[in-house]
């Protein structure tokens, strides 16, 4: 009989093809998965599986952990909830490649947020490869799936600047990008994101940028243009640029966001399966979190640029949570912030209309206006004021008794000591079981590695998401609401998404595969982080493999660091 370096026993093995359990003993040898069979198997390790499940490792299927992990090269919040693989590289913007000073200069400035030395930071790769190569040479916890973000490329193409409004680049511009992508594609990335989410970049631009990425038989994430009330419009859009581009798309994060978004995302869902059952390779993911994008409402009052020019920008300057809030206490500070508050977002609504009507002259895409700030976003978390949690600032002027909501929000944060969260936008319950329930679609938690709970408040909050995404999906959705069978769920975080994006040696427990695997318990997985505490890890997981390695055992961190930068070709 053989010997392998590691024997699963008594488990239920679910499979990532979608197959109902079946009982077996896997052996890995090195990094791979050598047999699977009912007969016993010998091995220098045994992992005791008795009443628990044994899946692939799971895979998360849009994240931002390349801009995490150079400081929490685990991830540990997700080897808790059993994910072994993270796509990383989304929503347009990715940490490689680097060709110009424009690119380092954006990266540093993302990197020196909540650093202490900043002088310590330093941008010492380029291309994919390099920066595979310092992945490697640190070590990491999880393997990455590299997607090239196509604003990242634009940016150092275009300049900062004119990379950020919507123009249609020149040809020679055009065929710089693409050969940006050629390389990044030639050092293995999968793929490139696109994000349309500011109206920045026409539809036209895209299709001709992915030309790169179709010699290799690549793929695309689309952040749309709106999850709101122009929801049909984006997914309308991502299916033309993938039957124009001739390169599968996978629609990000499709819910119909809060009120006029409500409804849409199930009529998404339709767009999506007729386009599928015409023969376009469209799929898409959700994250089962209901709030989107967690931020300070203290960065409200950072006028100017984008989100990232405000908050990073500012705090590269020396700008603190502590700061801003004894600022807001201050009369004469409190007029001018009120006032940059107000000039700020009627500058970004005038701009946001000027790109509306572009976009739909040339391109005929109806893209949504802005509205009303006070309507938008909603308090996710209120350290004093628990009573406003899902409340938009108009409530909350309400709740508070006061008729100025600009001054209720001020008193609400103040009271917090800058601990006041907003998430953008909500989701209602039916919209996600529809959405999670469709064959095709993936789960993502769309945030970054963690590998610690960093000091609170913070002016850049870490999401709870990063912590509750497939241990959400397994505990919540699976056990408690039965949406999906176990095979199933396991099969959309598995199979489905290494397949899609094309990954031919892991997704699945079977003989010749990359040993990733998870051992969990589907009584008891579940996830715990909170607003509060978004570093209280799922629970429920006790065995992760990750290349052969043992990462998590008995649900406590090995040490080990077996994650790789994988290869699309
Ligand atoms: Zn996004
Ligand atoms: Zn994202």
């Amino acid at each position: 009989m053989h010997m392998y370096d590691i024997v699963i026993k008594n488990g239920k093995i679910i499979d990532g093809a979608g197959n109902p359990w079946f009982g077996s003993e896997i052996g890995i040898r090195g990094d791979s998965i050598v047999e699977v069979s009912r007969m016993p198997l010998e091995g220098e390790r045994v992992v005791d599986a008795k009443g628990l499940v044994v899946s692939p490792g799971l895979i998360d299927s849009h994240t931002h952990s390349d801009y995490g992990v150079l400081r929490h090269n685990i991830g540990l919040n997700y080897l808790k909830q059993g994910v072994t693989t993270v796509v990383t590289g989304e929503c347009g913007g990715s940490m490689y490649p680097l060709v110009n000073e424009t690119g380092r200069r954006a990266v540093r400035r993302r990197l020196i947020t909540g650093t202490k030395d900043p002088s310590k930071v330093s941008v010492d790769w380029g291309s994919l490869g390099e920066w595979r190569a310092k992945l490697e040479r640190m070590g990491i916890g999880v393997n990455h799936i590299p997607l090239v973000g196509h604003k990242t490329v634009r940016d150092q193409v275009m300049g900062s600047e004119r990379g950020r409004d919507l123009v249609m680049p020149e040809p020679e511009e055009i065929e710089a990008q693409r050969e940006i992508i050629r390389a990044a594609m030639g050092d293995g990335a999968f793929g490139v994101s696109l994000g349309l989410s500011a109206n920045n970049i026409y539809p036209e631009e895209c299709i001709e940028v992915l030309q790169g990425v179709k010699e290799y038989g690549g793929v695309f994430h689309n952040h749309m243009r709106s999850l709101f009330y122009t929801l049909r419009d984006a997914v309308r859009e991502t299916i033309m640029i993938v039957e124009r581009s001739g390169v599968p798309g996978l629609c990000c994060h499709v819910y119909g966001r809060k009120y006029e978004g409500w409804g849409k995302s199930i009529e998404a869902m339709r767009q999506i399966q007729d386009a599928r059952d015409r023969g376009v390779d469209v799929v898409a993911d959700v994250y089962p979190w209901p709030f989107s994008a967690c931020a300070n409402a203290l960065a409200l009052f950072i006028g100017g640029g984008s989100y990232d020019e405000r908050v990073h920008g500012r705090m590269e300057e020396g700008l603190t949570v502590e700061s801003m809030v004894e600022a807001l206490r201050g009369a004469t500070a409190w007029e001018d912030m009120r006032k940059e508050l107000i000039e700020s977002w009627e500058a970004e609504n005038e701009e946001n209309e000027r790109r509306r009507k572009l976009l739909w002259e040339r391109s005929r895409i109806d893209a949504p206006s802005t509205r009303p700030i006070e309507t938008t976003p909603v308090i996710a978390y209120s350290k004093t004021h628990p009573e406003l949690y899902r409340m938009n600032f108009t409530e909350v002027a309400e709740a508070m008794g006061m008729d100025d909501w600009i001054a209720a929000l001020r008193q609400v944060i103040i009271d917090d000591g800058g601990m006041t969260y907003l998430g953008t936008t909500t989701t209602h319950p039916e919209d996600r079981k529809v959405v999670i329930s469709q064959p095709w679609m993936m789960f993502e938690s769309d945030s970054s590695m963690v590998d610690e709970s960093p000091p609170q408040p913070q002016l850049k909050p870490t999401h709870p998401r990063g912590s509750a995404c497939t241990a959400m999906i397994l505990g919540h959705y699976v056990r408690e609401l039965g949406l999906l069978t176990l095979e199933e769920a396991v099969r959309k975080m598995t199979g489905l998404t290494a397949r899609w994006h094309g990954i031919k040696d892991r997704g699945l427990i079977r003989e010749g595969m990359k040993a990733d695997v998870t051992v969990f318990d589907p009584a008891t997985i579940r996830h715990n982080a909170t607003y509060d505490d978004p570093c209280n890890w799922a629970t429920g997981v006790s065995t992760v493999i990750v290349n052969g390695e043992i990462e998590i055992e008995d649900g406590e961190y090995t040490g080990k660091l077996a994650g790789r930068v994988l290869r699309l070709n």
